[in-house]
């Protein structure tokens, strides 16, 4: 069975994929006619976090709906929604009639923490609500000041919500969802806009909320802290905006380690046909793609008001890439700016003058056109090439969209625009500011993929800004590190090596990885088990062997 019918599946998952006719068994609810489908659903366990992992529009949302009571599930049947008797009576024998039972008894209470928490201030009601006014009406448990400083809110009690910039409205509609007495946690993808540190506390706050009766459930893009935050996973499959197909449970390791397989084992489906392993750099044999030129940038500082940075002079060549690691307020984006020459140093004679390809943080579509108006303007000689949209166009995705206006495109669409953009135009050194935002993780993976290789085999250098580690590792040859205070002043140190930078990195941040046996994947330690504690001893924060 898939572990949540009652019965055995009368169509193998295999079938569904290949055969849309049979799309009609395990229906859990249809929004219309020709709209999305979700099959199955993920069942919840009390006393443990369940993460969710998917494409975007794959039905995660839809499934926090459901579970949360928000949405009631009409089994396929839109035109004639089913009672919640009948609801029951299909679930029966499974472990959601138990959950639904408690959900239509009005037993149970659930928080959800928004995806798109942008709209949040828009959705208050009262005008100037600040930050503390907000806790002072929500707060029903007795843990506001810790989440409050766990969650770096403390200093912010006075400012109005809509002030609030991304990473901070996040931080605190965690903590606004956490204060809240509930049976059911839901968070929807509570790392966007957040460094690595603060996606470790984030992490640790969800976590902090489980007790032996309640259910928490993540939905959450960044491999490694989902894996960080859940006890089991359900990995959603299926077309995206067609039809989602939820797994049976997994442990978190082999839950993760199918989604980036891209093959569910058990019921012997491939859902995507790449997959993604890691490796670390200093492994790569050097003599198979010799360095051909070497570039140097001088010590250099910037001053920005009250913020101070200082970047120690590195060297660097052709075929690698150096990912930039700090948290947020650190300058990274400012030293991006500076390498770019699209900001003067302190002292105008450290200028750099390289032939680089930039792609900013936050993109902002002023392009009056389609997408493909918008490569042919601007990167027209690699769009024309074949290889190029073999190697990038194609795998990024973008002939669905590519008659869309470049205005009307969401953030995830966007940014793989971007990312094209910035691989097609010719220059030795490519500058990319945080490529995996609105992307989700098989985005990313994608991404990453066609980076790396791009940067290879066309022999440049790539300076990427990443707070995504499974990204982070994956692409880097070489780090550079920040050191000091975020939003005052701060150190760029030079470019070191993987093992070494992210061995300091982690040791800063108090964590320590592991490797996946099957993927090499990094794996972040719970805190304070036998292996963080024994790496911590002997120094190994980053992977032992
Ligand atoms: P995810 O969270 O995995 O990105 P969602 O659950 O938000 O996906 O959406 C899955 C699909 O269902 C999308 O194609 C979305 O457009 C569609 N959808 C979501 N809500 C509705 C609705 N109220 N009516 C019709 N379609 C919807
Ligand atoms: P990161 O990319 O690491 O988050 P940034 O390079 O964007 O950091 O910014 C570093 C610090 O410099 C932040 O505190 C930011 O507020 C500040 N800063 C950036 N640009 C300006 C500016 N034009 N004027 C004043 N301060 C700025
Ligand atoms: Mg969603
Ligand atoms: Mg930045």
């Amino acid at each position: 069975g898939c572990g949540i019918c009652v019965k055995k599946c009368p169509f193998e998952a295999i079938q569904i994929l290949n055969l849309p006719t049979n799309l009609q068994s395990h229906v859990t609810h249809r929004y219309n006619a020709n709209a999305f489908k979700l099959h199955r659903l993920p069942t919840p366990r009390p006393g443990q976090v369940l993460g969710l992992v998917g494409t975007n529009g794959i039905g995660k949302s839809t499934a926090l709906k459901v579970l949360s009571g928000k949405l009631k599930p009409n089994l396929g049947r839109y035109d004639d929604p089913p009672e919640w008797q009948e609801i029951l009576k299909y679930f029966r024998g499974s472990e959601l009639q138990n959950f639904f039972t408690k959900v239509l008894e009005d037993d149970i209470k659930a928080v959800t923490k928004p995806q798109y928490v942008d709209q949040i201030p828009r959705s208050i009601k009262v005008p100037n609500m600040t930050v503390g006014k907000m806790f002072d009406r929500q707060s029903e448990l007795p843990n506001r000041k810790q989440l409050e400083q766990d969650l770096e809110l403390t200093h912010l009690q006075e400012r109005e919500v809509g002030q609030l910039s991304g990473g901070e409205l996040q931080r605190f509609a965690i903590a606004i969802a956490g204060v809240r007495a509930a049976d059911i946690y839901m968070f929807d993808e509570p790392s966007s806009y957040l460094d690595i540190r603060q996606r470790i506390a984030a992490a640790k706050v969800i976590r902090g909320l489980v007790t032996p009766t309640n259910y928490v459930i993540v939905v959450e893009h960044d491999l490694a802290t989902l894996d960080y935050l859940s006890d089991f996973i359900c990995v959603l499959y299926g077309v995206p905006g067609t039809y989602g197909v939820v797994t049976m449970p997994y442990s978190v390791r082999e839950g993760i380690n199918i989604f980036l397989d891209g093959m569910i084992p058990t019921e012997n489906l491939r859902f995507r046909d790449e997959s993604l392993t890691f490796k670390i750099a200093e492994t790569v044999d050097e003599t198979i793609a010799p360095k051909m030129k070497s570039y140097h940038y001088p010590d250099m500082t910037k001053t920005l008001g009250g913020f101070k940075l200082t970047v120690k002079k590195g060297s660097f060549s052709d075929s690698e890439i150096v990912v930039l690691l700090g948290e947020n307020g650190m300058g990274k984006t400012t030293l991006v700016q500076l390498l770019g020459g699209k900001m003067d140093p302190d002292d105008i004679k450290d200028k750099i003058e390289l032939r680089v390809s930039m792609k900013p943080q936050t993109i902002s579509p002023k392009f009056p056109g389609s997408v493909r108006m918008l490569l042919l303007k601007r990167i027209k000689a690699m769009f024309m090439h074949p290889q190029f949209n073999s190697d990038v166009i194609k795998p990024m995705n973008l002939e669905p969209i590519m008659d869309q206006d470049v205005q009307t495109l969401s953030g995830g669409e966007l940014q793989r625009v971007a990312i094209c953009l910035v691989l097609g135009v010719p220059a030795d050194v490519l500058l990319i500011d945080e490529p995996s935002a609105y992307l989700d993780s098989e985005q990313r993976i994608l991404a990453s993929k066609v980076i790396k290789k791009f940067v290879m085999g066309s022999k440049r250098t790539a300076f990427i800004v990443e707070h995504d580690f499974i990204m982070a590792t994956y692409l880097a040859d070489r780090v550079i590190l920040f050191e000091g205070t975020p939003g005052k002043e701060s150190v760029a140190n030079k470019p070191e090596g993987l093992l070494t930078g992210m061995n300091k990195f982690l040791k800063s941040l108090d964590i320590t990885f592991r490797r996946d046996p099957t993927n090499f994947r990094p794996r972040i330690n719970k805190m304070d088990s036998l292996k963080d504690k024994e790496q911590k001893s002997a120094g190994s924060y980053f992977f032992v062997d």
